[in-house]
This record gives structure tokens, C-alpha cells and sequence, in this order.
């Protein structure tokens, strides 16, 4: 069985689940795409809206139960797996709160007659989602889509399925109808099958490049929408006049959070000469300061990758980078312990030539990066087939957020780490992907913008 509850703290498998067959799957197509209908013919938004702010309220109740989950079946610690699913309540009760706005008619300005347009609901998203924010990333889908009036079907990383039916017992206590949300325990082919097919109006994917290209592919056949939100090698510049405190004090959230498997985590350091040697010793500090352990010890600062698989990725993403002349300034050195566990490791040294200089380390791993000055930094940062965030630390922000516009990436942070709220788009350009998730634009995805012109 492809689906299984692996415990990265101890790699013991806590559950199998069997795959749901092609009868099953077809039943949930006619499912949503029945209830869809229903929604078309009957405005039932004000039930709707109601049962996402039941989400929110059951989320928020039971996030303890949620928060082990989500640790039990991808290891990230258990507090920050209690702020995701905290952050999840946020984002239904958002587009709870914004349907009436998002919904309303847009009027049109035209010297030929009366026009404007309508916003509605194009039928059943097709969502692939991964790992590493098992509750987050199908929240980003399912609230605005529920609100518009998208019944939704899930294909869940393989590793995560406590998580994915969690969501859909979640979805059905808090008396959504049959048909709005359906975890599916499926295969590749059968996701290719279920998106070639007429019912399923639109897909999306958060992962990798391989994945993206492969569900985007399908969609574009069918000509279907998509929407994907994949890889990230987000740059965190530190001017000549940053503060260096500010900058030390974001170090451990920007590379270490969920053990530095974030799309939008800092993962190459691109910082001035003037500032270099101050930021390598402070960041070499920091991540010696990580107390790695039981992730659901909430004294525990650095949890187990994903996978064991994942750790083998690191560790050979570090190797090779060695191989090809880089400096391992701290870490890399083997933890003693059945979890899959990495130590945190700064890397500096890398040249243009070498693997790791456009490789996306899914880890707690710093790449360090010496530049003469800014322009050198932006054409660094820009040198890359990524464009998902990035972070430009100065002392003068209105320079920050100049520099921040010359970056190509979808999302830029002053003086912070990485964020994600339920009213900021968020998502990427370039191998990062297209189209947006959360805020209004996240929301008109996938909506049919209908013209209705009065000559
Ligand atoms: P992945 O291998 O692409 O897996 C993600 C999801 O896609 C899983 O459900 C996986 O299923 C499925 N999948 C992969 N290939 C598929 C195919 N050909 N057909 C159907 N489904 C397919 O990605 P990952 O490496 O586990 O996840 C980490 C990646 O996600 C990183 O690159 C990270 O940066 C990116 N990410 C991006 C964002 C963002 O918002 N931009 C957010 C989080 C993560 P299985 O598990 O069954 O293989």
C-alpha cells in the first residue's frame, strides 16, 4: 500500500491505508460535479460560509488532536504543527469574512452600454498537495474554492494520509455536504485519468517541478486550468547598512523552520563583503543552538526530515556540493538515532559550477554567499531558475523595497523572514510556478469572470 503513516522520529509505520479504486474515484467525480450543479441552481453562499466558520471553530477546538496528526505523519514539531493548523482556521474564516466582497459583481466602465461581470464557479478543482504543511496546503485550496462554489478532490502526499483524512472527517463534522471535499487515496495514472476527465474543471499542484510539469501536462491537454506552486532557492540578501542584529535574530525561522523543508525558506545567504564574516560566525551560532529530538517534546527546536529518503537527499545534496569544492563551515555530521535526523549545516564556497549552486535543498542547510556589493547580490539572487520569495535586510527600507523590485520572484520580505497569511497571494514565477494561492487572487483562480454587456 502506496499510503502509510511513517513516524520520522522513529521511522516506525503506524498505519497503511488501501487505495481507493477506479469505482471510488469515479464516484467522487460525479459526486462533486453533482453538487456543483446543485450550487449553480440554489445560492446556498450564507450555509456555505457558516459551515467554513465551523471549520474554523472545530480547528481551533481540537488543535492539539490535529497538531499530532500532522506530526505523527511527517515529524515537523508540535508546536508548529499547532500554528499551521491555527493558521488554517484563519484562513477559512478569511474567505468566510470575504465571500460577499469577492463575490460582488465588478462593474465595467465603457462608453458602449451597461456592462460588468459576474463571478462564478467554473466546477470541481482537482488539488495534489504535498507534505510538508499537510493541513496549510489544502486549506489554500479548499476555502476559496468552497466559497465560490468548487467542490474539491484531494490527492495527499503519500506520506501524510492521518493528515488527509483528518481534514476530511474535519470537513464532514462540520456539516459540509457530500461531494464539497474528497481525500483520495490514488495512483498517478489514476490522477492523470480523474483530470482528463470532462467533470473536473481545473487542477493544481504544490510540489515539486517533476510533479508540476507532469499535472500541468495533463491539464493542458484537456485544456483545463492549472495552477502550481512549486520549488523554491530563495535568495536573503543582507546589505552593507543592514542590522545585524535584526538579521541574526531571523536566522533560526528563516532556515530552520520544519527542519528547512519550506518552499519559501531562506536557502542561499547572499550577503556583502562588509557583513560576511559577522553573518557566517552568527549563523554557524545559531544553528548549533538547535536542539534536535522527539518533535513532540515541545523543548525539541529541530525535528526529523519527512522522510528517510529525505534525509538521503540532504546528505547526498551536501556531499556533492563538498565534491565540487564547497566548505562545510559547521554540521554535517551524522546524529546518532533511528529518526531522520540532519544536522544543521552551513555551506559556503560554492561556485557557479557546482551542483548546489541551482539546487533546491529541502533541509537545514545555509548556503553562504560572499558578494562585493548590491548589484552583485541581485544578480545572484536573480541567477536562478526559482523565482518563489526572498528577503532584503537594510537599515533603509525604502532602498530594501527597491532592491526587492529588482528581484524576479512572486513574493519579497523586508527585514522579516518568510510569512504566510491568509490575506497575502502567495506564489512564485520562473520553475516556482504560476498563479496564486490565499488573498483575492488566490480566490479568483478558479472563477468564471462572465461578461454581461447591456449594449
Ligand atoms: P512532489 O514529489 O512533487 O510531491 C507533491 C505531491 O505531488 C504529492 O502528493 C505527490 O504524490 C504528488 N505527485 C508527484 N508527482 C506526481 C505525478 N506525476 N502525478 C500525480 N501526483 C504527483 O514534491 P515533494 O518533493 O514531496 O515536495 C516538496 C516540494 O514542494 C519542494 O520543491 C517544495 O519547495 C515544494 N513546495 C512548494 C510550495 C509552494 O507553495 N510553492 C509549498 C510547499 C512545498 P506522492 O507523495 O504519492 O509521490
Amino acid at each position: 500500500m502506496a499510503y502509510k503513516t511513517i513516524y520520522p522520529f522513529t521511522n516506525e509505520t503506524l498505519k497503511e491505508y488501501a487505495n481507493h479504486t477506479d469505482a471510488e474515484l469515479e464516484q467522487a467525480i460525479a459526486s462533486g460535479h453533482a453538487l456543483y450543479k446543485k450550487w449553480r441552481r440554489e445560492n446556498n453562499l450564507e450555509e456555505r460560509k457558516a459551515q467554513l466558520h465551523k471549520v474554523a471553530d472545530l480547528l481551533r477546538r481540537d488543535a492539539d488532536k490535529y497538531a499530532e496528526t500532522i506530526t505523527k505523519d511527517m515529524g515537523k514539531l508540535i508546536g508548529e504543527a499547532k500554528g499551521e493548523v491555527l493558521l488554517c482556521a484563519d484562513i477559512a474564516d478569511y474567505y468566510a469574512d470575504k465571500a460577499d466582497e469577492f463575490l460582488k459583481p465588478q462593474v465595467l466602465e465603457t462608453a458602449a452600454g451597461e456592462a460588468y461581470y459576474i463571478k462564478q464557479s467554473i466546477g470541481v478543482i482537482f488539488a495534489v498537495e504535498p507534505w510538508n504543511f499537510p493541513f496549510y496546503q489544502v486549506m489554500r485550496v479548499f476555502a476559496p474554492n468552497f466559497i465560490a462554489g468548487n467542490p474539491m478532490l484531494l490527492k495527499h502526499a503519500s506520506c501524510c494520509p492521518g493528515s488527509a483524512v483528518a481534514f476530511e472527517d474535519l470537513v464532514r463534522e462540520a456539516g459540509v455536504e457530500e461531494g464539497a471535499f474528497k481525500n483520495l487515496f490514488i495512483s498517478y495514472e489514476q490522477v492523470s485519468k480523474a483530470i482528463s476527465d470532462k467533470r473536473i474543471a481545473g487542477a493544481c499542484l504544490t510540489g515539486s517541478e517533476r510533479g508540476g510539469a507532469s499535472i500541468a501536462e495533463e491539464a493542458g491537454r484537456n485544456l483545463k486550468k492549472s495552477s502550481l506552486e512549486l520549488g523554491g532557492n530563495d535568495a536573503f540578501i543582507v546589505l552593507d547598512d543592514a542590522d545585524m542584529d535584526e538579521v541574526k535574530a531571523v536566522m533560526n525561522f528563516a532556515r530552520l523552520f520544519n527542519a528547512g523543508q519550506v518552499c519559501t525558506s531562506s536557502k542561499r545567504f547572499i550577503v556583502t563583503e562588509k557583513n560576511y564574516d559577522r553573518f557566517v560566525r552568527d549563523l554557524v551560532e545559531v544553528f548549533s543552538q538547535a536542539k534536535w529530538g522527539d518533535p513532540m517534546d515541545p523543548s525539541t527546536t529541530l525535528a526529523p526530515l519527512s522522510s528517510a529518503q529525505a534525509k538521503k537527499d540532504v546528505l547526498k545534496a551536501i556531499d556533492v556540493a563538498v565534491a565540487n569544492g564547497a566548505v562545510v563551515e559547521y554540521g554535517n555530521k551524522p546524529i546518532d538515532h533511528p529518526g531522520n535526523f540532519v544536522m544543521p549545516t552551513v555551506i559556503t564556497g560554492i561556485d557557479k559550477n557546482n551542483p548546489l549552486y541551482n539546487k533546491e535543498v529541502f533541509g537545514p542547510v545555509g548556503e553562504v554567499y560572499k558578494v562585493k556589493d548590491e548589484a552583485e547580490a541581485i544578480a545572484l539572487a536573480n541567477d536562478s531558475s526559482y523565482g518563489l520569495g526572498g528577503t532584503v535586510f537594510s537599515s533603509n527600507l525604502d532602498h530594501a523595497r527597491e532592491v526587492a523590485a529588482q528581484i524576479e520572484t512572486g513574493m519579497s520580505f523586508i527585514n522579516s523572514g518568510w510569512t504566510s497569511l491568509p490575506e497575502l497571494p502567495f506564489g512564485g514565477i520562473k520553475n516556482s510556478g504560476y498563479g496564486r494561492e490565499l488573498s483575492e487572487l488566490g480566490f479568483t483562480t478558479f472563477i468564471n469572470e462572465h461578461l454581461v454587456f447591456t449594449p
